[in-house]
């Protein structure tokens, strides 16, 4: 049971019991369109007379729309509803280090476009590449009204500043990024850590979000974040600094990392662990840069997937080092969460016959609590990074009301 916060609460009005039950009707159409009234009534428990208000209010607002008739013995042959997918049209905007991805989504999370641009290195330069290329994208499909962007970065935003305060793989210092970017493109702008986007992809969009409460997202790529769903809800921590498993020690007096402890478990964990494993070079941080942006004849992590599906052993052998120490804090959070489900997100899923099997071994010889906690790779399609994006706008329309 949650605990009233009297510091921030919301009493109930008249409107409140209207507002939730237009949100269960809302979210009852998204998940089974095409859907009749009569099944509505029946998924929610409501009146018919009820469902069809909410039903008719919908349409007038444009969100639901009547479709097909139903097929019935006898009677009034049913209207299935669904939802108008142009009536709001979100960007996504995935940020990372060398390369961003941009995305116009319709209603449904489908994107109708999509492109990328490199990752400028200081931001303002960055706000000025992308600013034009939005616009773009959405003056190509005019009959789909834009709402808002939602941002995925590899960082941790403040949740009080909003601005970026914590991201060693962009290089990017304190940013109000929210502010700059809604004054550029005149659009609602909301920002999240990658892994929380990635989260919030897989339980808003994702194939097995059905019945799960807590679910871990964990993204593998230039570092490690993780992105916590606990009881239907986004961890963000009072500052949103939430997730940092990336950062905790997992090797007393290790590697140097670009946080500036030692033995974190992105160092011995992330696709630069594997170039660092693969190339036998022993340290993390190279002359203060970046390690995820290597030299232009160093190998990147791609070549060593290919090299390992080709059966080099010293790629094969960085990639097994890879996924044993992914499986030690897999273990920590399956142990210390007993989520329902850890989705694991990155190119490193593309070996997920190879990994898998070594993460679940160290889960089970780790952690004895024997939660029931599925291990899953991630669909690389699904872009989870870009579709949680849209997750953060669409939860204003689709989200459960905080009252109380
Ligand atoms: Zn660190």
């Amino acid at each position: 049971m949650r605990k009233i916060d009297l510091t921030n609460f919301q009493v109930a009005t008249s409107e409140t019991a209207r507002d939730i039950n237009r949100r269960i009707v809302l979210n009852l159409i998204r998940n089974h369109q095409p859907i009749s009234r009569a099944d509505l009534a029946r998924h929610s428990g409501l009146q018919r007379s009820t469902v069809s208000v909410i039903t008719e209010k919908l349409i007038e607002e444009d969100w639901v729309r009547e479709g097909a008739s139903g097929h019935v013995p006898r009677g009034r042959r049913p209207r299935f509803l669904h939802l108008n997918k142009e009536r709001v049209g979100i960007i996504g905007v995935n940020v990372r280090p060398a390369t961003t991805t941009i995305g116009f989504a319709d209603l449904d999370a489908n994107f109708v476009a999509q492109e990328s641009l490199p990752t400028a290195s200081d931001p303002e330069r960055f706000i000025a590449d992308l600013t034009p290329r939005i616009r773009n994208l959405i003056e190509m499909r005019p009959e789909i009204s834009c709402e808002g962007i939602g941002v995925s970065l590899p960082g941790r935003v403040d949740l009080n500043s909003q601005r970026l305060v914590f991201a060693p793989n962009l290089g990017w210092g304190p940013i109000d990024l929210k502010t700059t970017l809604e004054q550029a493109t005149g659009l609602q702008v909301e920002l999240e850590n990658a892994a929380n986007a990635c989260a919030l992809a897989e339980f808003w969009f994702g194939p097995r979000r059905e019945g799960v409460r807590n679910l871990v997202a964990v993204t593998v790529s230039e570092g490690i974040g993780t992105g916590l769903i606990l009881n239907h809800q986004l961890a963000r921590g009072s500052t949103g600094m939430t997730g940092e498993f990336g950062h905790t020690t997992i090797v007393d007096d290790g590697l140097e990392c670009k946080c500036g402890n030692r033995g974190c478990w992105e160092v011995y964990a992330s696709n630069s662990a594997a170039i660092r494993y693969y190339t036998g070079s022993s340290s993390a941080v190279r002359n203060g840069k970046a390690a995820a942006k290597p030299p232009a004849a160093a190998p990147v992590f791609d070549d060593i997937l290919r090299l390992a599906e080709q059966g080099d052993q010293k790629a094969v052998d960085a990639i097994n080092q890879v996924a044993r120490y992914l499986g030690i804090g897999v273990a920590l959070l399956v142990t210390g969460l007993a989520p329902d489900i850890i989705v694991v997100v990155g190119e490193i899923t593309r070996a997920w016959s190879r990994v898998g099997p070594i993460i679940n071994e160290v889960v089970k010889n780790r952690s004895f609590t024997h939660a029931p906690t599925r291990v899953v790779p991630t669909d690389p399609a699904g872009d989870p990074r870009l579709r949680g994006t849209i997750a953060l706008v669409l939860q204003k329309h689709f989200g459960a009301p905080s009252v109380a």
